[in-house]
This record gives C-alpha cells, sequence and structure tokens, in this order.
C-alpha cells in the first residue's frame, strides 16, 4: 500500500490504515510505503522506495494499492514510482511490473488526472469490493481482473472504460466503522486511535463533495459501539466524520472518553453545534483541545445562504464566547475566497465581523481561495482567477491589519488544484511534465496550459443568486 506523502501524512489517514487492515484481514501480506520525508537525498542515494516493514523494494511486489487524498499528490505518486523504478506510464509497464489500484477520498470527486498511472481504480467506499480486486489482482489473468473490476460497483478500468467514471461505491452498514488499528508515534496525529463516529453528511452545501446526495447521508455509529472498539492503549482518540459533530450521541461520546482520562479530537466541527451544545467546547477543551476551530466558508451572510451553508454570524459569535468562556486560546474560523459572485463588500462585511469576533476573543482565519469540484453543484463554476483572489486577500489583511491573524494558502496553488480537479485523463500527462520540470509553479503552469490550452476563466460578471434559505 502506496501513500503518495511522507509516513506521519499516511499514518494520520484513516482510510489508509483502514484497508491496509482490511487487505489483512482477508490474509494479503500487505506492507507500506511512504513518500521519503528526504525525496532529493532518497533519489541522490539511489535507495530506491522501501517497504516500511521489511524493506522490500516497492518494484517487487506484484500489486501496489495507492490511497490519494487530494489533486496535488498526483505529484507524489509519479515520484514515488519514479524513485521504486517503476515506469510510471501504465502503457510502459510490461507483465513483470506491478499491478496499480488506485482509491482514497480524490475519488469521491475527481481521479481521472490518475489514470494514466493505473490499471484499475476503485471509488468510492470501498469496504465491500477491496479485498476480492486485490485477491484478484494477485491470482488471476490481467484481463479477469479488468472484467471483475469493471463489473464491480465503484469498479473502474481507465484502459477500457476512457474518461467516463462509473457511480461511486457505498459500502454495507455493517461494514463501518473503519478504524485505525495502528498507533503510529510519528504521525501528524500521534498517538492517536482513529475511529469512525459516523460517515458521509446529511447537508447540502453546494461547493461540498460529501453532501447528502454523494452517498446517501450520514450514517450513525453509536457512541457504545466507538467505545468497545478503542483499546485499552490508546491516550488520544480522534473521532472522525464529515459531520461528526451532528451525532446525536457527540456531547456523551466525548464526556466518556474525557471521563477515562484520554485526550480526545475531532475531525471537524460545525459551528451551528458548537454554538447550540456548549458540552461539545467544554468536553474538547477538557480533551486536550487548545483551538477551538470552525469553517464559515464564504466571506459574507449573503454568498453563505447562496452555497447553502447553515452557518450564520449569530453561531459565530457564540463559538468565540465559548472559546472565552473555556479558555481556548485561539478560534480559527476556516473560509474560502472567491467564491462565485463575491465582491468587496464581502470583503468589508468579513473585516467588519472578524473585529466582531475578535473582541471577544482572538481569532485567526485560514483563509483558502475557492476551486470548484467534481460531483458538486458548483462544479462548472469559475476559479476567480489567482490575482482576484491575491487582491482579496490583500484587502482583506489591510482591513485586518492588528485585529486578527490571517492563515491564507496561496493562490497559485490554487489554480493548479483548480485545473487538476477539472480535467481528464490527459491531465496526468501533465503532472508528469510538471514533475519532470521540478514542481515549481512555472513548471506546473506550463505543463497544464500545454495539455489543455483553454484560456483561465476569472471572475464572472456579477450576477444575482437566488436566495435560499439558511
Ligand atoms: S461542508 Fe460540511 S456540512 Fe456542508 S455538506 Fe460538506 S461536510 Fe456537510
Amino acid at each position: 500500500m502506496l501513500y503518495p506523502s511522507p509516513y506521519r501524512a499516511g499514518m494520520s489517514s484513516l482510510g489508509f490504515q483502514w484497508v491496509l487492515h482490511l487487505l489483512r484481514e482477508a490474509g494479503i501480506s500487505a506492507e507500506r510505503a511512504f513518500l521519503p520525508d528526504d525525496l532529493d537525498g532518497a533519489k541522490r542515494r539511489r535507495e530506491g522506495l522501501p517497504t516500511y516493514e521489511t524493506m522490500t523494494p516497492l518494484g517487487r511486489f506484484p500489486v501496489i494499492g495507492v490511497s490519494l487524498a487530494y489533486e496535488l499528490e498526483l505529484a507524489g505518486l509519479v515520484q514515488a514510482l519514479e524513485l521504486a523504478g517503476i515506469p510510471a506510464l501504465r502503457q510502459d509497464r510490461g507483465r513483470h511490473d506491478p499491478i496499480i489500484i488506485l482509491g482514497g477520498p480524490l475519488t469521491f470527486s475527481n481521479p481521472l488526472p490518475a489514470a494514466p498511472f493505473v490499471d484499475a481504480m476503485l471509488l468510492g467506499e470501498v469496504e465491500d469490493i477491496v479485498a476480492d480486486v486485490f485477491l484478484a489482482a494477485l491470482e488471476r489473468p490481467y484481463d479477469e481482473l479488468l472484467d471483475l473490476v469493471q463489473r464491480t460497483p465503484g469498479g473502474f478500468v481507465p484502459a477500457r472504460q476512457g474518461d467516463a467514471l462509473p457511480a461511486i461505491a457505498k459500502a454495507s452498514d455493517q461494514r463501518l466503522p473503519a478504524r485505525g488499528p495502528t498507533l503510529a508515534p510519528e504521525a501528524e496525529l500521534s498517538d492517536m486511535f482513529l475511529i469512525e463516529g459516523e460517515r458521509g453528511c446529511h447537508r447540502q452545501c453546494t461547493f461540498c463533495v460529501m453532501r447528502r446526495s454523494t452517498n446517501g447521508g450520514m450514517r450513525l455509529v453509536s457512541a457504545d459501539q466507538v467505545l468497545n472498539f478503542v483499546p485499552e492503549e490508546a491516550k488520544r482518540v480522534g473521532l472522525v466524520g464529515a459531520a461528526i459533530s451532528d451525532h446525536p450521541e457527540l456531547p456523551a461520546l466525548l464526556e466518556r472518553i474525557v471521563a477515562s482520562g484520554r485526550e480526545v479530537g475531532v475531525s471537524s466541527l460545525r459551528a451551528d453545534r458548537v454554538a447550540l451544545k456548549p458540552d461539545i467546547a467544554r468536553l474538547l477543551r477538557a480533551g486536550g483541545y487548545k483551538t477551538l476551530t470552525v469553517a464559515s466558508d464564504a466571506a459574507s451572510q449573503r454568498l453563505r445562504r447562496t452555497m447553502s451553508k447553515g452557518t450564520t454570524e449569530a453561531h459565530l459569535l457564540t463559538v468565540a464566547e465559548r472559546a472565552r468562556q473555556f479558555d481556548y486560546k485561539v478560534v480559527k474560523v476556516y473560509m474560502m475566497l472567491g467564491v462565485p459572485d463575491e465582491g468587496d463588500e464581502d470583503i468589508d462585511e468579513l473585516i467588519t465581523f472578524t473585529k466582531e469576533m475578535a473582541k471577544i476573543h482572538p481569532v485567526a482565519l485560514g483563509v483558502a481561495p475557492f476551486v470548484p469540484k467534481r460531483n458538486t453543484p458548483m462544479v462548472n463554476d469559475p476559479f476567480a482567477g489567482i490575482k482576484v483572489v491575491e487582491q482579496r486577500i490583500d484587502r482583506l489583511q489591510r482591513g485586518l491589519a492588528g485585529a486578527a491573524e490571517l492563515r491564507p494558502t496561496s493562490a497559485r496553488w490554487a489554480w493548479v488544484e483548480w485545473r487538476l480537479a477539472q480535467g481528464g485523463s490527459a491531465t496526468g500527462l501533465a503532472v508528469r511534465a510538471a514533475v519532470a520540470g521540478g514542481l515549481s509553479f512555472a513548471a506546473w503552469k506550463q505543463a497544464l496550459e500545454a495539455a489543455d490550452p483553454e484560456p483561465t476563466p476569472t471572475a464572472p460578471p456579477r450576477r444575482s443568486l437566488p436566495i435560499s434559505p439558511a
């Protein structure tokens, strides 16, 4: 199982750990490989890419499963294969090379740029299918494996199906919850036992791949079930789920974990839940949290409504009050800039409102440019453009000076993410060219524009959008 990012990121991925567990449970001797922390050094020393367990070169394995979390990790996939001495392009591999099967969070949206590098993909929730497909890859002739993948829900064979992605798979209820068998000391979430408290989301935010329509909404795991799986030695428990704070038993579950003397974390928090259920903020603080993190997702109330994001200013102000009440260091609010129909007045509203929040408690804004994703109603909306996003970040920075901390992510890398998020299988060749060019922004730009010369759309003219109830 290859994770095309360094160890600490891979071992913080519940999906990666879970699939590893499922394969081992099916009797497959599965090992792990990660992109080295010091990739250049590994190349210079000609170390190849050995597995974590037995230091066996990755290229000696008959089958490689890859988990891709997000678009920019596509470069890591190419780098890992090249480091391992495996031809990155499927068309350059022979029958003695490993068969490569891809899955992971990116398959919920757009995995097509990975198509030139892999033999098969398993899209979506793979619990019911992954062991059968890997056993077939180990035991059956290549064509029979591809036949099986094509017949399997969520199975995709790029060489046969072109760019026509099938619907993603949905695992049966009995397979839940995903849980991490391994406590990984050097992972991002070290010493933390990860377990799903729920899967999916019942809400409808129009920009989000995890919205209700993707896989039928939210599936709950009971508090008792979660606690039964927590190993005695776990010092910290991480509750995972796109909408974990909507779990009706969350306060009770947190209470029991904290009472057992463990630290606790959650993968995401809705501002309305933190506002309406004060126990959540209280228990997370008791469970080791120092930062209270929520998402507001858009600069103004008007934009939040257009994107069906139910968070209101009243919720966010109450979150700041909870942070003060329970002595958090800071409130962190994630949001996107450059969403359709956004204008300077939305940024000004954000500045005024953030100052209001900061009067209650210190605030840090985590700002990411909006990137439209496949499998969402906003797929056809434009990327605002690097210049527009940078201008808005600048306006925000000047407006907030000294009042709140601003942590923006790069508009340039968001542009790369956007091109990959919208791309087809041909875009994969651009990824390879960008890797060959050293992965600078200029290398990405040249490669992506050569693969798809369509000019970069900039923010469209302002238009009136229907306002849906929050
Ligand atoms: S943004 Fe959050 S609340 Fe909205 S649909 Fe996605 S997971 Fe659900």
